[in-house]
């Protein structure tokens, strides 16, 4: 399997030797720990909670909070 170096956009540090096929694209920063993904890995369309809209996430969140009462 084929292995990827990237350049991490937080701090900038190589990171050798990724599986990226593996995980999407995704890769964890040895040197801060921030987690990024290169979007040219991404097979699925999934869609990523920080793109929810605003609306039905405060939806969810109104009715978390009204079941803990
Ligand atoms: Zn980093």
């Amino acid at each position: 399997m084929m292995t990827y170096d990237v350049a991490c956009p937080i701090c900038g540090r190589i990171n050798r030797s990724l599986y990226l096929e593996e995980t999407e694209g995704w890769m964890e920063c040895e040197c801060c720990g921030n987690s990024s993904q290169d979007l040219s890995f991404r097979k699925r369309a999934k869609i990523p909670v920080f793109r929810m809209r605003p609306g039905i996430k405060r939806m969810s969140l109104k009715r978390k909070t009204a079941a803990a009462q």
